[in-house]
């Protein structure tokens, strides 16, 4: 039941973040009403023949490149037959199960455009905001005590014509990575794509199948990860621990640099591949392109460098090489982002960085009633971290939760952008980037759900070498604080069958698996891992 004395809540949006931000309003017992402006939940994730004007865009062969445990939504684990990397059309599944479940649907209203949103008069005493929608042409205004915008920021095509000498003169098509969806429609073409990012080299790979040639074009190159981990385990799953963000935090970023670059070298050489960039494989985000390397070496895709010019009909890189009967251009080079929606001044740009204390508050609002639901970019999954930031903003809606003063919410922004670019090299969205396990747990610790290692290791040692050695899961925040979930420990305990059970769709008889048994020395280092913790733990005490 509603308390009809409950605050309102305006959620902007029912993809990844929306959906979530919905449900944690209703866990706190705040009254939702969430805008969507497609007729659809999902945002991004809702694959569309057309490209529709305002709204995020996908190809039809997307696959995500975070696994299903790594991604699920805390108390609502991702069933064991679904595949670990999901296909869009999965995740749309997936999204649909959880709005059924937590019966989110009827607090959404569809087709419902938000045009403004903006502090009411009386703002520094209520901090209230006016959200003006439109739907079907027609203009409706609300008041809510607070607003959790969850847009995404993959809307606005990036498309810097005005970087390429030329680009006027070229007579073949020209279009952005948001407008592709088949490859069949450049079949048998020739076509260049600029910018190796997620979106190059999947689009790359994809057209490779049934075009004449793909150039692919990269400025900087870039380290390329497979989805496919140690023992066939998802890569998130393998890396993403706390035991291994420990390791990070305590090993010289040259050695963790040189073992990520030899490790992914030997797989295929970056060099060889002309895919090999200037910076260190923590300098940037690695991609994830498991068929690119294939593509390559069949030919099928030809890597080049930064365009100098394009001429008519073709093209001329930097290094003097020129392509011509280029069909095609598809810049993939990313997506900008803006509000413009919100009231001018409430959210401040500078340089394509918003300044938000934790990537949600702006900082300097008389009230905290506004918040920005995942706009940033994780090296992992985006849902937990959307999931734990509207569980944190929720709170502070309710006034459980008080934030620091403007001065040291600045403070603390620069200090993660100075940290950013000493650790980056220059890049879009240095200012977005976060390392994924630090990142959610301080989200954690601020929402007070963070786990304590300690107490687990002496009350629940099984559950705590998961929660330690395991995949950095959302479900570790459920284990205690405000929203403790009972199923979490189980949820956790089973994460590994549910990983598995998706792949080994053939069972083998017993005798096979105990011929393929081998002692795996991993368990030892683990071993030595946990006493140092504890004897770490201790010594601090
Ligand atoms: P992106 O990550 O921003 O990459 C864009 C690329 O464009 C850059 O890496 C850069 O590549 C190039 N570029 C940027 N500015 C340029 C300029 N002025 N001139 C030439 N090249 C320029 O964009 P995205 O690949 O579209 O990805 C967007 C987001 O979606 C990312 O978070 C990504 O992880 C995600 N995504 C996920 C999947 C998946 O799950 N399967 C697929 C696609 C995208 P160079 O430095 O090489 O030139």
């Amino acid at each position: 039941m509603q308390d009809s004395m409950a605050k309102t809540v305006a959620v902007i949006g029912a993809g990844a973040s929306g959906l979530t931000a919905l449900k944690c309003c209703l866990d706190e017992g705040l009254q939702p009403r969430c805008f969507e402006r497609g007729d659809d939940i999902g945002g991004l994730w809702r694959f569309q023949e057309n490209d529709t004007d305002g709204q995020a865009s996908i190809y039809k062969s997307l696959t995500i490149n975070t696994s299903k445990e790594m991604m699920s939504y805390s108390d609502f684990p991702i069933p064991e037959d679904f595949p670990n990397y999901m296909h869009h059309s999965k995740v749309m599944e997936y999204f649909r199960m959880y709005a059924k479940h937590f019966d989110l649907l009827k607090y959404i209203r569809f087709k419902a455009t938000v045009c403004q949103v903006k502090k009411c008069p009386d703002f520094a005493i209520t901090g209230q905001w006016e959200v003006v929608t439109e739907m079907y042409g027609k203009q409706q205004s609300a008041i809510f005590d607070a607003v959790l915008v969850c847009t995404g920021h993959h809307i606005d095509p990036y498309l810097p014509l005005d970087s390429f000498p030329g680009i006027e003169k070229f007579k073949g098509k020209i279009i952005h990575s948001r407008e592709y969806k088949h490859p069949e429609k450049f079949r048998d073409q020739r076509l260049l794509v600029i910018g190796l990012g997620n979106s190059g080299a999947d689009i790359s790979v994809d057209l490779s199948h049934v075009t004449k040639q793909v150039f692919l074009s990269t400025r900087t190159g870039t380290w390329v990860v497979n989805r496919v981990s140690d023992d066939g385990y998802p890569l998130d799953v393998i890396h993403f621990t706390r035991f291994k963000n420990l390791l990070r935090h305590m090993l010289p970023t040259a050695l963790v640099n040189l073992w990520g670059e030899k490790k992914l070298n030997t797989r295929f050489n970056h060099e060889n591949y002309g895919i090999k960039p200037q910076h260190r494989f923590l300098s940037r985000y690695p991609i994830a392109a498991d068929d690119l390397p294939n593509a390559i070496i069949a030919g099928r895709v030809l890597m080049k460098p930064n365009v100098k010019e394009f001429t008519e009909r073709g093209v001329v890189f930097e290094d003097g090489s020129r392509e011509e009967n280029v069909d095609v251009v598809i810049f993939a080079t990313g997506y900008s982002y803006s509000f413009p929606f919100i009231e001018n001044g409430v959210i401040k740009t500078r340089n394509n960085h918003i300044p938000l204390y934790k990537f949600v508050f702006p900082p300097h609002l008389e009230k905290p009633t506004l918040a920005i639901i995942g706009l940033l970019q994780p090296l992992g999954a985006i849902m937990p971290v959307s999931e734990l930031q509207a569980r944190w903003a929720t709170r502070v809606f309710k006034g459980l939760i008080t934030l620091p003063s403007k001065d040291e919410m600045m403070a603390d922004i620069m200090k993660k952008m100075k940290y950013n670019e000493k650790r980056y090299v220059p890049s879009q969205h240095i200012s977005l980037q976060v390392q994924y396990v630090d990142h959610v747990d301080e989200l954690a610790f601020l929402a007070g759900v963070k786990p304590n290692l300690l107490r687990l290791f002496l009350t629940d040692p099984r559950l705590a070498w998961e929660v330690f050695f395991g995949p950095c899961s959302a479900m570790q925040f459920r284990l205690m604080g405000p929203g403790k979930w009972e199923g979490a420990r189980n949820a956790i305990l089973t994460q590994r069958e549910r990983i598995v059970k998706a792949t080994k769709t053939r069972a083998l008889p017993s005798y096979a698996d105990s011929a393929t048994a081998t002692w795996d020395p991993s368990l030892f280092i683990k071993v030595l891992g946990c006493l140092a913790v504890l004897a770490a733990i201790f010594a601090y005490l």
